[in-house]
Parts: C-alpha cells; sequence; structure tokens
C-alpha cells in the first residue's frame, strides 16, 4: 500500500490530509502526484468522486510554497485554475483552504454574478493562485487588474466540458496571455475527441495518466430507467419519493423553467424542495446547496449545474426526471453520489437504513435499496422521445440497463 509520504508530499501538506481523515492515496492521487511534482505536462481522465483535485491541488500547493512571496508587495501570480461554473469554483477555494493551510499561499478566487470591481480590488497584493471560470477571468483581465505573464502552472479542471463550451476564443485569449513555458494540468472525468485534440497541440510530451478502473465508481451505483410517459411523470416521481422514503435526494431536469416548475409541485405535494439554476443569483445557490447539504430540505432539483464538481456527503439516491441530451453528463450526474472517502461509508449508512423502511413492496425498488454493496442509486424516468438515449448512456458507462415497466403503486 503507498503512503502519501512515499509520492514525495512535505510534512505540513501530510499534517493537512491527514486531518481530513485521508489514511492513503487514491488510485488517482497515487499516478498523478509524483507527475505533477515532477513539472510534466499532466493529462489526466480521473472519474467523478474519485479524488481528483487532491491529485493536482496538493503537488500544486507543495511546488508553489517552495517560494514564498508573503512579504512582497504583490504576489506574482504563478498559478491559474480554470474551471467551467462557480460552484465548482467555491469548492476548490475551500479544497486550496483545507490542502494548504499553513502554506502561506493566497488565492483569488473569481466567476460571474459578483461586481468585477470588488473582485479587481482585491489584486492589489496580488496573489499565488487564481481559480476562475474562464469568461470573468478574460472580462478581468480586460481591466488590468492583474498580469498572467508569470503563471508557471495552468490547470484546466473539468477540461472536456471547458473545451465543449463553445469557449474556444475565451481559451484562446487566456493561452496568449499565458507565457509559453509553464506546465499545463489537465484534469478530466470523461475523455472526448475535443480534448485530444486540443491536448495534443497545447501540450509538451504530456504524462497520459488514466485510473486504473475507469469509471471505479460507477460500478457501484445501481442505475434503474423506467418507462414514462411525459404526462404521468410527476406522478411517477411523487411515489418513487414516497416509496424510496428516503433522507434525501438530487433530481435532475434539463431547463431552468422545468426546475422553478418542479419545486414548487413538489413543495405543494408535501416533499419539501428548492432548486438551483444559473439564472438563481450566486449567493442564494450558494444557501440552498448548503441547506441540501444540511438537510434543512430533502429535494434538490436542479439543472446540469449541479451535476459536475458538487460534492454532497452521504448523498445515495439522484433521480433523472429526464435524461441528460449528453451521457457524459449522465456520468456526472450520477457521479454526485458514490464518492470517495468518507462519504462512501456514510453512503452505506444511507442505504443500509432506506432499505428496512421502503414502504410499498409492491414497488420493485424499495428491493432495489436494499442493495448492501452499493454506494449510490440512480433513477431515471425516460419518457419515449428520450429512448433513444438510453443505448448511449449504456455504452459511455459501459453497462446496458434495461428499460423497465412503471412499477403499480397502489
Ligand atoms: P474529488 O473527486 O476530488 O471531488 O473528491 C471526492 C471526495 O473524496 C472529497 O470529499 C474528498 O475530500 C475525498 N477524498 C479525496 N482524496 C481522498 C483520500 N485519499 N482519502 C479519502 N477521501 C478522499
Amino acid at each position: 500500500m503507498t503512503i502519501f509520504a512515499e509520492l514525495g508530499l512535505n510534512a505540513t501538506i501530510q499534517a493537512n490530509i491527514t486531518q481530513l481523515g485521508y489514511k492513503k492515496p487514491t488510485d488517482i492521487q497515487e499516478k498523478s502526484i509524483g507527475a505533477v511534482l515532477s513539472g510534466a505536462d499532466t493529462y489526466a481522465i480521473a472519474p467523478t468522486g474519485t479524488g481528483k483535485t487532491a491529485a493536482y491541488l496538493l503537488p500544486l500547493l507543495q511546488e508553489l510554497s517552495q517560494t514564498d512571496y508573503s512579504e512582497a508587495q504583490v504576489r506574482p501570480i504563478r498559478a491559474l485554475i480554470l474551471v467551467p461554473t462557480r460552484e465548482l469554483a467555491l469548492q476548490l477555494e475551500q479544497s486550496i483552504a483545507d490542502y494548504g493551510k499553513a502554506l502561506k499561499l493566497r488565492t483569488i478566487t473569481l466567476f460571474g454574478g459578483v461586481r468585477i470591481e470588488s473582485q479587481a480590488n482585491r489584486f492589489k497584493r496580488g496573489a499565488d493562485i487564481i481559480v476562475s471560470t474562464p469568461k470573468r477571468l478574460v472580462d478581468l483581465a480586460k481591466t488590468k487588474a492583474f498580469d498572467l505573464n508569470k503563471v508557471q502552472h495552468f490547470v484546466m479542471d473539468e477540461a472536456d466540458r471547458l473545451v465543449s463550451m463553445g469557449i474556444m476564443p475565451l481559451l484562446a485569449k487566456i493561452l496568449a496571455a499565458l507565457p509559453k513555458k509553464k506546465q499545463m494540468i489537465l484534469f478530466s472525468a470523461t475523455n472526448s475527441k475535443a480534448l485530444t485534440q486540443f491536448g495534443q497541440t497545447h501540450l509538451k510530451n504530456q504524462k497520459f495518466i488514466e485510473a486504473l478502473d475507469n469509471q471505479p465508481a460507477l460500478d457501484k451505483i445501481k442505475h434503474t430507467m423506467y418507462r414514462c410517459n411525459r404526462e404521468n411523470k410527476k406522478q411517477a416521481l411523487f411515489n418513487l419519493l414516497n416509496s424510496l422514503n428516503c433522507e434525501r435526494a438530487l433530481i435532475f431536469v434539463r431547463t431552468k423553467n422545468e426546475v422553478n416548475l418542479l419545486v414548487e409541485r413538489l413543495n405543494e405535494n408535501g416533499f419539501s424542495s428548492e432548486g438551483i439554476h444559473n439564472e438563481i443569483l450566486q449567493k442564494k445557490r450558494q444557501e440552498r446547496l448548503l441547506a441540501f447539504k444540511n438537510k434543512t430540505y430533502k429535494f434538490l432539483v436542479a439543472t446540469d449545474i449541479a451535476s459536475r464538481g458538487i460534492d454532497i456527503d452521504d448523498l445515495y439516491y439522484v433521480i433523472n426526471y429526464d435524461l441528460p441530451v449528453n451521457s457524459n453528463d449522465y456520468i456526472h450526474r450520477v457521479g454526485r453520489t458514490a464518492r470517495t472517502g468518507t462519504s462512501v461509508k456514510a453512503t452505506n449508512k444511507e442505504a443500509k437504513k432506506a432499505a428496512p423502511t421502503t414502504i410499498h413492496k409492491s414497488a420493485p425498488w424499495a428491493k432495489q435499496a436494499k442493495t448492501r454493496d452499493m454506494l449510490g442509486h440512480a433513477f431515471s424516468l425516460v419518457s419515449p422521445e428520450q429512448e433513444r438515449l438510453v443505448e448511449k448512456i449504456n455504452q459511455a458507462i459501459g453497462k446496458t440497463i434495461a428499460l423497465q415497466r412503471l412499477p403499480n403503486v397502489k
């Protein structure tokens, strides 16, 4: 068994991760930490929930802390971490605070929806690290609030999403502002043609790393798909929620409107719910997410904004009210369950707890919830026009999920 010390991490970082309860590195951490520490360009495929954040952050923070700029009047920006969503940006800020305790590094996190002037003002004393979504970075760079010409490490987290967001022009601007000589670090849960092409163009002598089992968390997730006409969907969802009798579930829909509508219906029917989508103010989104984590209400209804990066301890059920058009999004959605580490134990607890209390004996999902070795359960309500997506999802996850008839629930 490899331990963190063998991977070349220093005592401060080891103490920080020990405090977080990490006992041994995950597969992707074992493979990436040395590569990133060596300064090599790194292209890693790391499934969601397998500890990919620490896989690049731990070595990166260690590298940055080798030089101390805490006394400098203006700290040069030495690392840029680009992420697709605000949620992931905020989560990363927290991970940097946790993993980088006592390292004297200053991080500034940027994303849209916040006054640009106040973000610009934060750069008066510079920063060691910027975590940002692409558009706000480019907008703020125009104000000359900071300079990116000292960046030594450029990380793209959820890189597959970054290259497919139609942000290539933004990415080109960012790359042009960075020095030629730098370490490129690409982490992605799923590989794609666009990403491979991007890697071939921008990475040099890259170290290609893939977790041993490409989607280990997926093996621990039970998948159930029901055929369901659109007009029956709400009732089917209510039946499912009643039957599961779960502490909470994350429910995915496709559009902002559907989030609003479904939250209304759920609450009217006694299922305490909140929604998040990208037109809800950032502050509200954060509050709602925190309240969901704290179990203040039971059901979070979300668009795919919540399918990536969000880390909710002890979440067992994900429900696809509609299937996502992109099969990779299915992987990301269900990956909100079965998270690495502490959460895994907790999901087991939820699995055990959910089983004996399931109500309707007639409902097959009640039986499925009894599965002990599963770390998450994803249900999908598939309307006829979405059936063609099932095959694509099956290919993406490497399993065949059979479409079942909705159980009759009295
Ligand atoms: P990530 O894939 O980076 O989103 O991490 C998923 C979860 O695993 C987070 O809750 C991390 O805190 C946790 N985690 C990461 N690395 C380890 C580890 N080596 N041991 C235990 N938990 C970990």
